[in-house]
């Protein structure tokens, strides 16, 4: 659905990416993660057309993004970091810009503001970032564009509106959509997502399914002083150590996102060996 192959990118005097290749199916959502200025952002703009790539190539449904053909644009949408919504009333934001989407459904969009806990007859004007973020996430899931990007939405979000969140957007994939969500904040994204990249200054430092994950690597406290010592990434806590160590027992194991990032950017090379060698 999405292939990117040796991107190239750079804006005026910095470089972001020297050759990066990604691959995205529909059916799935993607955890896009790495810290702030890394370049998840820029690589969402060069997926959706906004930014052009200086090398390499990117084909979406088909085609190109930069050239932003209607086709492509009314089956793409992003929710950026950043958003301006107009001071207008719902009704009148749903007028002036559902009709770019054909597959806009009133009614999705409706129920996505009752799970909000949004009343559809309010102003944006009278709405906190907060609440606008989730006007805009309801309307982005409500246009069913094949592939749905979105840029650290958690951000703004209050805890309890990140539960509905994750509820909303696990309720909004099916096997023609691609949704893709960049964050650094890694525990948003727990038991949402179905295969993790975490990128680090313009590179891929890991890239693999949960499953993959769950079946080599495993998250757990451990009071064994050889365990510690192997494992590839340990913090210290109240009573052992929280471990991420190779997975020996075959028992598939809860990830712990955080950890697994942490793990990834202290000890990535050893942690990536594992996964060829099992491969
Ligand atoms: P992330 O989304 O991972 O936080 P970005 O993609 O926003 O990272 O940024 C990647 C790098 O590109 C950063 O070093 C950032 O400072 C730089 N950058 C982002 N936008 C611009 C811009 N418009 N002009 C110049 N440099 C930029």
């Amino acid at each position: 659905m999405i292939t990117i192959q040796n991107l190239h990118f750079s804006y005026r005097n910095k470089k972001v990416f020297n050759g990066l290749s990604l691959s995205f199916s529909p059916g799935h959502i993607y955890g896009l993660l790495g810290k702030n200025g890394t370049g998840k952002s820029t690589l969402l703009k060069n997926i959706i057309g906004s930014l052009f790539p200086t090398g390499g190539s990117i084909a979406a449904l088909g085609r190109t993004p930069a050239k932003r053909e209607p086709a492509f644009l009314q089956d793409v949408f992003i929710v950026p970091e950043e958003f301006y919504l107009p001071d207008v009333s719902i009704a009148k934001f749903i007028a002036s810009n559902a009709p770019f989407y054909p597959r806009f459904n009133k009614d999705q969009f409706a129920s996505y503001l009752g799970e909000f806990d949004i009343p559809a007859d309010n102003s944006l004007q009278q709405m906190s970032y907060g609440q606008k973020k989730k006007v805009l996430i309801s309307f982005a899931l409500a246009c069913n564009t094949a592939i749905l990007l979105m840029d650290e939405p958690s951000n703004g979000l209050d805890i309890m509106s990140k539960s509905q969140f994750r509820k909303v957007i696990a309720g909004a994939i099916d096997e023609n959509k691609c949704i893709i969500i960049s964050t650094h904040q890694v525990k948003d994204l727990e038991s949402l997502i179905d295969r993790i990249t975490i990128i680090d200054e313009g590179r891929i430092l890991f890239d693999q399914t949960i499953e993959n994950i769950s079946s080599k690597l495993s998250f757990k406290v451990s009071f064994d002083d050889a365990e510690v010592k192997e494992a590839f990434y340990k913090e210290d806590a109240l009573k052992g150590n929280v471990v991420v160590s190779k997975n020996e027992t075959g028992v598939d194991s809860k990830i712990d996102l955080e950890l697994l990032y942490k793990a990834i950017v202290t000890n990535g090379d050893q942690v990536n060996t594992l996964f060829q060698n099992q491969s």
